[in-house]
């Protein structure tokens, strides 16, 4: 591994604590958002465990990965097509490919110094339902 991958490996959002933005984004989402990224940033509606900040960190490095905006489009599509195929909110989300590689490794302490980039195209076409 050269020594700017190692280091874009290390990057880490900035985490913002007790914040409003996810209140609001719940009342407009099909799900109860607890924490949310974008950008450079992360949202959370209170503390945030080292279970949460790696899920978010993840979806950081998916950003970086895509430029953040194409991850912000494929995100969309993504979970369009999980609406289209299971008719609801939630379950589009929990489909959504770049969800279920955070999902599936958030619990796992080193999977960010492990994780291989690209590590979401692994889960495309692989519904959890
Ligand atoms: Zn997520």
């Amino acid at each position: 591994m050269t020594e700017i991958e190692q280091m874009l490996k290390s990057l880490k959002p900035f985490f913002i604590e007790n914040s409003k933005i996810p209140v609001w984004l719940s009342k407009i989402t099909p799900i109860d958002v607890w924490a949310y990224s974008f950008g450079i940033w992360v949202w959370c509606r209170g503390e945030m465990s080292e279970k949460t900040k790696r899920h978010e960190t993840i979806h950081f490095q998916q950003q970086l990965e895509l430029g953040f905006i194409l991850h912000w489009i494929l995100y969309a599509l993504s979970w369009t097509a999980g609406y289209i195929r299971y008719g609801n909110g939630r379950d589009a989300y929990y489909n959504c490919m770049f969800e279920k590689e955070a999902h599936d490794w958030d619990g796992e302490e080193d999977y960010l110094q492990k994780r291989e980039r690209y590590a979401w195209t692994k889960y495309i076409g692989r519904p959890v339902l």
